[in-house]
């Protein structure tokens, strides 16, 4: 459902170009719970930005869902990553002046699926992360492991084939963090392709098959 095909990425720093990922071939199979694991400034979360079209590649080819984001427009690109693609960020990124629910919300102000009401739905899935009591409450007013249990609701608002996640335990005890996992093993369960990264190997066991992010390629990607 995703493969990366002979990525760079660089980024360029004043006049000078900093290799991040030299070059990167990684196929994540439809229906499959992936971890990617790699030391600090290593490019994981520069791979997930990439794999989930939030930023371009340098070189290289990257598909999702058969369709090359190399010959799709912005606009095809962001539409096609609303509907498909949930993001779980290593920093929850919610918005401090919405509460949880407008949170939950918010992708569906973009793209919507026809015939969903969005509103029903954020209320569902708050309620499915255990949140049902907190809806009202704004980012501020809630813990570390409710604003990330927000985060993966509003990832999922779009009922997205694929759902990718940047260390979504890093700020969590492991209580809380396992609670989170149980949640994903679910959403796996019911056929939603996710892509993990995390440095812990505890919780990289709750996945299918785990790569390594190192030196900027993948090391170990047995299929
Ligand atoms: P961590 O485990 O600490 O989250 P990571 O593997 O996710 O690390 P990245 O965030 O992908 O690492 O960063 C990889 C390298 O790319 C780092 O050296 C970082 O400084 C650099 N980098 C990331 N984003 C940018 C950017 N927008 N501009 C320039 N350099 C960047
Ligand atoms: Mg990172």
């Amino acid at each position: 459902v995703i493969e990366v095909i002979n990525v760079k990425k660089s980024y360029t720093l004043g006049d000078m170009e900093v290799p991040i990922l030299h070059d990167i071939n990684l196929t994540v199979w439809e229906g499959e719970f992936l971890a990617i694991m790699g030391p600090s400034g290593s490019g994981k979360s520069t791979l997930m930005n990439l794999i989930g079209f939030l930023d371009r590649p340098t070189e290289g080819k990257i598909i999702i869902k058969g369709l090359d984001i190399n010959t799709l427009s912005d606009k095809e690109v962001a539409k096609l990553r609303g509907l498909e693609i949930g993001f779980v960020f290593q920093t929850f990124n919610l918005i401090p002046r919405l509460t949880a629910l407008e949170n939950v919300e918010l992708p569906t102000y973009a793209n919507t699926r026809e015939g969903v009401n969005a509103r029903k739905r954020a209320k569902d899935l708050l309620k499915m992360v255990g949140l049902e009591d907190r809806m009202h409450h704004k980012p501020g007013e809630l813990s570390g492991g409710q604003s990330q249990r927000v985060a993966i609701a509003r990832a999922l608002i779009n009922d997205p084939a694929i759902l990718l996640a940047d260390e979504p335990t890093g700020n969590l005890d492991s209580k809380t963090g396992c609670e989170i996992l149980s949640m994903f093993t679910r959403l796996n369960e019911d056929g939603r392709t996710i892509v993990m990264i995390t440095h812990d190997p505890e919780i990289a066991k709750y996945a299918d098959r785990i790569v390594l992010v190192k030196d900027g390629i993948v090391q170990n990607n047995s299929e």
